[in-house]
């Protein structure tokens, strides 16, 4: 029998030799705290909401979408234009999710013989995305405490010059989120060394105590701020990410956008998700308090509790951070082992499924203090 084909049989692009495809398990156990999803279902009324909408939309499904998405573009911007920074329909564009957001990104300003830096650990699609669009990749450094250590960051710029760099507020996986003194900190280095394009993936940003960072955009063309449907609103299934930033930026990716890349029911969605804000964002509220809870009852079992501004934790240090998943999911509760020695990262569900975290995380003995 000949063996099966593997991918490196095939002519594959050489940087993609031996990568490992973006893997966080999709498992059938009773308590999932591992993707960092919002544990609440979709109110009923939304439900009815999205079904009429797509109804509407269904009618008109035998001609393309909307191209450029202006009545979604125009709603996204109505909603980043509550925090008190007035954002224009023109200074937003929407995708298929962030990551196809930060993929066109990545066409239009990253490539081949072009380089991106990100500072890890953080959110690993940023390298992933990158060489799937053949920008080279390249980590920077951080804190041992996870902050983004300025003058590091100036000293790694300044060496490489990077074309495209990626910060990420609150961060992911550790939770923290980057003061604006240090994201105008590494945007003038970027703008010194190159200048690059500064990409602030804000996905999480809805759950953090601070503020977003859109009142930095004003005269800062190369600043770009990515958003999610996933997270806050609750709408993972949707995908639907978005981004702020100078008109310019949208134009750009026009140049690079697939036509009609975004579904005439993905719009229609979205735009029902959109009406119901208010109550989404009591349930970000509720998870707020819910993170705020599981931090301090973790940190009272004596666990080191990284300072989460996010809908999920990362705690540690255990001497087999592999061993301690797998004792929390023999009991039922998945979380995230992102490979960083030592600690792992849970999502914060609902506030039973936090307690069965919680009473699981007793059980695990291999702490080191
Ligand atoms: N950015 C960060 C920091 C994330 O954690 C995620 C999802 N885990 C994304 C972007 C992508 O989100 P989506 O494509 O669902 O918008």
């Amino acid at each position: 029998m000949t063996r099966p084909t593997r991918v490196d049989d095939l002519p594959i692009r050489d940087e993609l030799r031996g990568q490992h495809a973006y893997g966080a398990p999709q498992l059938d156990v009773p308590v999932r705290l591992n993707t960092n999803e919002n544990p609440h279902p979709l109110p009923e009324a939304l439900v009815a909401r999205i079904a009429e909408r797509v109804t509407e939309a269904a009618r008109g499904l035998n001609r393309y979408p909307d191209r450029d998405a202006v009545e979604l573009r125009t709603r996204l911007a109505e909603y980043l234009s509550r925090g008190g920074v007035p954002i224009a329909p023109a200074q937003v564009w929407a995708a298929n999710g962030s990551n196809e957001v930060i993929q066109q990104l990545l066409q239009a300003f990253g490539g081949p013989g072009r380089l991106a830096l990100g500072f890890d650990p953080s959110y690993s699609m940023h390298a992933l995305i990158s060489r799937g669009t053949g920008t080279a990749w390249l980590s920077g450094p951080r804190r041992a405490d996870f902050t983004v250590d300025v003058e590091a960051a100036r000293a790694a710029l300044a060496e490489h010059r990077p074309h495209v760099v990626f910060l990420c507020s609150p961060n992911n996986p550790t939770g923290t989120a980057i003061e604006p003194e240090t994201v105008l900190a590494v945007y003038e280095a970027a703008q010194a060394a190159r200048p690059s394009l500064v990409v602030v993936d804000e996905a999480y940003v809805e759950f953090s105590h601070g503020r977003s960072l859109l009142e930095l955009l004003d005269g800062r063309p190369n600043l770009v701020i990515t958003r999610t449907m996933s997270k806050a609103f609750g709408a993972a299934g949707l995908r639907l990410g978005y981004l702020a930033a100078d008109p310019a930026v949208v134009e750009a990716l026009l140049l690079v956008r697939l036509p009609y890349h975004l579904s005439s029911v993905t719009q229609a969605t979205a735009l029902a998700a959109l009406e119901h804000t208010d109550t989404l964002l009591g349930y970000v509220e509720q998870l707020k308090a819910e993170r705020d809870r599981v931090a301090a009852a973790l940190a009272a079992l004596g666990l080191e509790v990284v300072p989460s501004d996010a809908n999920f934790i990362q705690f540690g240090r255990f001497a087999d951070a592999d061993a301690a998943w797998r004792t929390l999911l023999d009991q039922g509760v998945l979380v995230r082992d992102n490979g960083l020695p030592g600690w792992l990262r849970v999502s914060i569900g609902t506030e039973a499924e936090n307690d069965a975290f919680l009473a699981a995380v007793k059980s695990v003995d291999v702490v080191t203090k």
